[in-house]
């Protein structure tokens, strides 16, 4: 108690010389706002922590957020990566600059900003490493097989005929599309798809927000299948990211296992079990070959990929899905990123380096 009064004391008197300076000084400004900024970042960080959860929906799919926090940060969070979806990333939103760009195809250049010419350009390079297993521009033949429409019952499900399909493969191609430093040339009957690529971008989108903000201790937060984890919980427990079980209805419960994490890590899921229509007990799955035109079947039924960028763990899983296993594991590795797979026959197998995360 007589501790507490005198330290009170003593920044009374702090406080009084320090009004006395600021009058006399001319950079009594520049102090007093440094001053009110400590202030600011010295309550922010005195305040307690506490666990934050939500559920919500953005980018057509569910956000979940844990946020270990000073204050509950998970609408703007929520907010942010809709605006990510409306402003820059959505095919289906007129105004964002990917609406912009495919309402431009088979007219001159688009301007656009620089940050998508630069997620472009990293996109291009993985649809080049993979062989063209990534491609975003597979667009025209997602829009003919509407997987997802269907998958939700607001579209009833048609099977593509081969002459639509060999039509729409007409307008696939990463190779044709020019990117330059703020400008894209989109050819005739192009269009972009970003949909294997939008939450891993929306991943790192949000881990650097998370790194900014001094009320935030950890979080974990998915974005569909694209999952970034980031600093730690109070109890200094690891993060623990389940990984789905593709064929739940077959036995072995909801998970196959479950990944470790401590820090910043950023994990993506593909699989045929996310979206799909079973017809004459045939699958048609949401994720296509871009060389056929249909859905791949590389005896691959999910693919995961943990790495240190949501972009790439996304754009890997999607790709190593259509390469199949060897192809897959080999362009993982060459990426330095963890690969987990299940094939058709239900076995799991996973690279060097993911036993360490990995537990069944
Ligand atoms: P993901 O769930 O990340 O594997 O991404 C699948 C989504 O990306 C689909 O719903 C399509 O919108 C799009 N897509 C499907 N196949 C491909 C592909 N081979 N390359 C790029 N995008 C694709
Ligand atoms: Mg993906």
């Amino acid at each position: 108690m007589i501790r507490f009064q005198k330290q009170k004391n003593i920044i009374m008197k702090n406080i009084i010389m320090k009004n006395i300076k600021i009058k006399k000084r001319k950079t009594g400004g520049i102090i007093a706002a440094a001053m009110l900024v400590l202030l600011l970042w010295l309550s922010g960080c005195s305040g307690q922590v506490t666990e934050y959860e939500a559920a919500d929906t953005a980018m057509g799919t569910v956000v979940w957020q844990k946020v270990y926090a000073r204050e509950d940060i998970t609408p703007e969070i929520l907010a942010q990566i809709t605006n990510l979806e409306t402003e820059l990333l959505s095919k289906r939103e007129a105004d964002s600059e990917i609406g912009r760009l495919n309402a431009s195809a088979g007219k001159e250049e688009v301007t656009v900003s620089q940050e998508l010419t630069q997620l472009l350009q990293q996109v291009w390079e993985i649809s080049a490493k993979s062989g063209g297993a990534l491609d975003v521009t597979v667009s025209p033949a997602v829009d003919l097989w509407n997987i997802d429409s269907c998958a939700m019952g607001t579209a009833p499900f048609v099977l593509p005929g081969e002459a639509q399909l060999q039509e729409a493969l007409t307008k696939i191609g990463y190779e044709k599309v020019q990117i330059g430093e703020e400008t894209i040339e989109l050819p005739e009957g192009m269009s972009l798809d970003l949909g294997a690529v939008g939450k891993g971008i929306a991943c790192d989108f949000v881990a650097r927000l998370l790194e900014r903000d001094f009320r935030v201790e950890g979080a974990v937060i998915s974005v569909g299948g694209s999952v970034v984890t980031y600093g730690s919980k109070p109890d200094g427990r690891p993060w623990v990211i389940g990984i789905q079980n593709p064929r739940p209805e077959e036995g072995g419960g909801s998970y196959i296992g479950s990944l470790s994490l401590e820090g910043s890590w950023f994990v993506a899921t593909s699989g045929d079990y996310e979206r799909y229509v079973m017809q004459d007990g045939k699958r048609y799955h949401h994720i296509l070959n871009p060389q056929t035109g249909y859905p791949a079947e590389s005896g691959l039924i999910s693919v995961t990929v943990l790495s240190k960028s949501g972009l790439l763990s996304d754009a890997l899983s999607t790709a190593c899905f259509v390469l199949g296993k060897e192809a897959g594991f080999a362009l993982a590795e060459d990426y330095e990123a963890y690969i987990l797979v299940v094939d058709t026959e239900g076995n799991v197998e996973f690279s060097e380096g993911m036993e360490r995360y990995f537990t069944p």
